[in-house]
């Protein structure tokens, strides 16, 4: 670990905490990030050439594994012909199409550069289109660093936002109400009160930010119908979702139509690219055909159109998901049955290709608090451990799993080797 302990010293004298995005920083579990060189496939390398198998894939955008072949070659290609037009491209045309065949619902598509400005520049577009100022959001989802998305419950369910973060103004938080995920009467229960004034909701359809938490049975139904109830915009955030849970996200794999929906990670193949569209007759109120407005100049960058388009490509095999899909069962039950195997109190979720751990004696976790009141002290030692053996988690315990195409059976059953030896020492 030499080499990741001086760069993270050296890191902290010229860069906040010495990352360039908090989680990185292990605050949550302690010890040094461990400073990495090169991946491929289902692992990862640390500055010390120690190996590791990768579960967080870049916070999800790697679906089909690190190093990805065709989306290498693609950017390489791309980059002889210049690296920023400032000028529509074809690759432009073609990825808006792949998106809106991939995910019906999104009729039309406007490109940007990543997951906050697509979720902020949909808010901004509910916003505009209906009128209203208040917005929707739940508890323990993130959405993004935008202000108005930086904002946690307080003691109630249904208080009026507060700021969870100096620097973002009271008189703008004030208009995000928050309100209990899975729980649909809470959402009713704010739409009694201020539904007038609501222009939207915004919600992770399968929650991957307070550890992973699916929907119960009709919570994305009920949301589907108090806006059409209130006349509010819903907005899908699949960000961690979008070609993840499903081919199609979570829209497609719960059968619940957004009105909008916010993609970002997959879509760029590991470059910075987010987006966000949905029905043609909200989104062509934003510039240049309506008056709110929306901009980039690196969106739908050439590099980043040929990246995104050769990982989209590739996610239309057939068969694809299926496999992803029953390495990610095999490896929740494998957790689960070696956690039965040694008395220790644990509990799993899964969608798909994302999954959830939980040190906890609940039976299921389905909300944000059954999620924090795990115990962490417990997921930390099991965290130092797999690093330990090889095996690279998120370094906190409020993050999702995420399982690629790479991680084959024999990925699967060298995790699980390992999860048993650190099972035994907890
Ligand atoms: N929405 C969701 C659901 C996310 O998980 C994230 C980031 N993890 C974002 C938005 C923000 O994306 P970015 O970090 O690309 O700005």
């Amino acid at each position: 670990m030499q080499k990741s302990e001086a760069l993270f010293t050296r890191a902290q004298k010229t860069i906040p905490g010495g990352v360039n995005s908090p989680v990185r920083a292990f605050k949550a579990v302690g010890g040094t990030p461990r400073f990495i060189t090169k991946a491929d496939g289902a692992y990862m390398w640390d500055a010390d050439g120690k190996q590791y198998i990768d579960y967080i894939q870049s916070w999800g955008p790697m679906v089909l594994g690190h190093n990805n072949a065709k989306i290498r070659e693609a950017v390489i290609e791309a980059s002889y012909n210049g690296l920023s037009f400032g000028a529509p491209t074809e690759a432009e045309v073609i990825m808006a199409e792949l998106v809106s065949e991939i995910v019906p619902s999104m009729e039309m598509v406007r490109m940007v550069n990543s997951g906050t400005e697509a979720t902020m520049s949909a808010i901004r577009l509910a916003r505009g289109y209906t009128g209203r100022d208040k917005i929707v959001k739940f508890e323990g989802c993130y959405h993004g660093h935008a202000d108005s998305l930086l904002v946690k419950a307080g003691s109630g369910a249904l208080t009026l936002g507060v700021p969870s973060s100096p620097g973002v103004p009271a008189n703008v938080a004030e208009h995000t109400l928050t309100v209990e995920y899975n729980n649909i009467e809470s959402v009713k229960e704010v739409f009694e009160a201020h539904g007038d004034d609501i222009a939207c909701i915004i919600v992770e359809p399968v929650a991957g930010n307070m550890n992973c938490i699916p929907p119960v049975e009709g919570f994305l139904e009920g949301l589907r119908a108090v806006c059409d109830q209130y006349g509010s915009v819903l907005i899908f955030d699949e960000v961690m979702t979008g070609f993840r849970v499903s081919r199609g996200g979570a829209q497609e794999r719960y059968n619940v139509k957004p009105d909008l929906t916010c993609l970002g990670k997959v879509i760029g193949g590991g470059m910075p690219v987010g987006c966000f569209g949905g029905r043609r007759d909200i989104i062509t109120h934003i510039a240049p055909t309506g008056p709110i407005y929306q901009a980039g100049t690196l969106s739908g960058n050439p590099v980043a159109m040929a990246a995104g388009l050769a990982a989209l490509t590739q996610i239309k095999e057939p068969g694809l998901y299926d496999s992803i899909f029953e390495n990610t069962q095999a490896l929740v039950d494998g957790f689960q049955s070696l956690a039965n195997k040694h008395n220790i109190s644990l509990t799993t979720n899964i969608a798909g290709s994302m999954f959830g751990i939980f040190f906890t004696e609940v039976e299921k976790v389905t909300n944000y608090k059954q999620a924090i009141n795990c115990n962490t002290e417990q997921f930390n030692k099991f965290y130092h451990g797999m690093l330990e053996q090889g095996v690279y988690l998120a370094p906190a315990s409020y993050e999702a799993g995420f399982v690629s195409k790479a991680h084959n059976a024999d990925v699967i059953e060298k995790t699980l080797a390992a999860a048993d030896k650190v099972f035994s020492t907890l």
